[in-house]
């Protein structure tokens, strides 16, 4: 997607979005650890401007504190967006806390405004209110709800790697894709049902050679 001043935030990017709270090999890896890391990230993503992404870094140098509280609520509201996906995954309903972040969220979308255009008919504009922050997570929360409320929410699937807990759409057509990337967790699964079958295979010729002496 663009750069500029886009407003067609994707399901992708909100999925992509949710992973960024990552893991390396089963631990942990926090792909936003900084605001500064969240700020380039809603700027690559089109959900934040420039000048917008630079006033919060201006203000997050003359007061520390305020910085951290504005990535404690960048990391707040995708935990929340994490908890309402992974909901959706187990069909269960999600911690009323989560629910209440992500409306919370919501509310603070941007207000579009209709205008007359150049043309003598009429365009659609959006009058930026508030904080860039609360507009770039409530961008990132919308196509999450939209295919909640009128999409497929059924597509939305969690990797079945064993490390892996990354959330993605499932456009098959028999809806029966696994793995984020079959290329990564895909693989990796392969391996380890190989390694595993090896295993099993070596094992058993090591009890026969035990047994074997005993016959
Ligand atoms: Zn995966």
């Amino acid at each position: 997607m663009s750069g500029g001043h886009a407003h067609d935030v994707s399901l992708d990017d909100t999925l992509d979005f949710l992973n960024t709270d990552d893991t390396d090999d089963g631990f942990p890896a926090e792909r936003l650890p900084s605001l500064d890391a969240a700020l380039d990230w809603f700027v690559t993503r089109g959900v934040i401007h420039g000048e917008g992404a630079d006033g919060v870094r201006r203000q997050a140098e003359a007061d520390t504190l305020r910085g951290e509280r504005e990535l404690a609520r960048v990391h707040g509201v995708r935990g929340a967006l994490r908890e309402v996906a992974q909901a959706v995954v187990d069909h269960r309903p999600p911690a009323p806390s989560a629910l209440e972040t992500v409306n919370r969220a919501l509310h603070a979308r941007q207000v579009i405004e209709l205008v007359p255009s150049n043309d003598g008919c009429v365009a659609v504009d959006h009058r930026h209110v508030g904080d860039p922050i609360d507009d770039a997570l409530a961008r990132l929360s919308d196509p999450f709800v939209v295919e909640l409320t009128a999409g497929q929410p059924e597509r939305i699937r969690q990797c079945g790697g064993d490390t892996c807990f990354w959330f993605f759409y499932d456009t098959s057509r028999t809806q029966r894709r696994r793995w984020c990337d079959m290329a990564t967790c895909g693989n990796r699964a392969k391996a380890a049902r190989h390694r595993a079958r090896a295993r099993a295979t070596s094992t058993d010729d090591e009890a026969i050679t035990t047994i074997t002496p005993a016959l």
